[in-house]
């Protein structure tokens, strides 16, 4: 087996720590492998990669971008050429579309009768915004214990905080990494309550599962396992770590068997 984390946030986007203190826990946690995969922006890279040499931990770019999808489709991409123009500009226009629902969520719990202001959410990131950041200034006031509660009571469909996901399509999403020359991995598929639209992705580029995750128990695991294999997909692994009081805040690091490592690293490896 191998301890590896393909699926991290820092302070660039909802996590609550930065990217260096995620190189130190990975170095800490035993972590052969590390993914910095914040939410639409790259932003947290460089400092991860300084933080990240002669530390022992072998750092990569990666992202996470959500899409409209059931508002709970996340696409992860490595092998990303995070440099490259094209990619961040379309970043920075998803990062334009988060922020002005972030400022309709605000507005709508206003109307509600919370006191809260837009700057105050939005001066909790250093770039993209998230629900997560309206959460932690509701706990901040004393208002919710955690950002599960906030989610629970403001944040999801049907509660006075929601509005629509303004992502992009599953399509975009898959285009957009490949395009930047990375391969593609669907997060923690225990949130898509429609798997069906698995095969049709994979035909549209899709080339992985994220089999391993914090949440999964040996049960899911198997049956991820046999989905990514029946469609032909990598299995990749991460514990989508958001840092200390996230309630995603434990050890990083996810075991995975060799082959696993094996084959995720060669696809890698065709990518630079
Ligand atoms: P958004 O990107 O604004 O749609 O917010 C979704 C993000 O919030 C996810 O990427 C997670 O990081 C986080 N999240 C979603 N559901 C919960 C929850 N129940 N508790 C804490 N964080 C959550
Ligand atoms: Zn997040
Ligand atoms: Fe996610
Ligand atoms: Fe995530």
């Amino acid at each position: 087996m191998r301890k590896v984390d393909f699926h991290t946030h820092s302070k660039y986007s909802d996590g609550t720590t930065t990217p260096q203190d995620i190189v130190a826990r990975a170095k800490r946690d035993g972590v052969e492998i590390l993914f910095l995969t914040d939410h639409d922006t790259v932003s947290g890279f460089p400092e991860a990669r300084d933080a990240a040499k002669g530390s022992g931990v072998l750092l990569h770019c990666g992202i996470e971008i959500n899409t409209i999808y059931q508002d709970n489709l996340h696409i992860l991409g490595y092998g990303i050429r995070w440099e490259d123009a094209g990619f961040r500009e379309r970043l920075e226009e998803f990062q334009g579309r988060r922020r002005l629902r972030i400022e309709r969520m605000v507005e709508a719990l206003r109307k509600h009768g919370l006191d809260i202001s837009f700057d105050d959410v939005a001066g909790q990131s250093l770039e993209t915004l998230g629900r997560p950041h309206i959460a932690d200034l509701l706990r901040r006031k004393g208002i919710v214990q955690n950002r599960q509660e906030a989610f629970n009571r403001y944040l999801i469909k049907g509660k006075p905080g929601y509005v629509e996901s303004m992502g992009p399509s599953a399509e975009e999403a898959i285009a957009l990494i490949r395009d930047a020359g990375g391969f593609c991995s669907v997060a923690h598929p225990e949130t898509v309550a429609d798997l069906e639209a698995l095969s049709r992705w994979t035909r549209y580029g899709l080339e992985g599962l994220e089999v391993y995750y914090s949440t999964h128990t040996p049960s899911d695991i198997v049956r991820y396992g046999r989905l990514a294999e029946s469609l032909g997909l990598l299995c990749t692994g991460g514990t989508d770590f958001h840092g200390p009081g996230s309630g995603r805040d434990k050890a990083l690091g996810v075991e995975v068997p060799d082959e696993v490592y094996d084959r995720f690293m060669d696809r890698l490896a065709k990518c630079f």
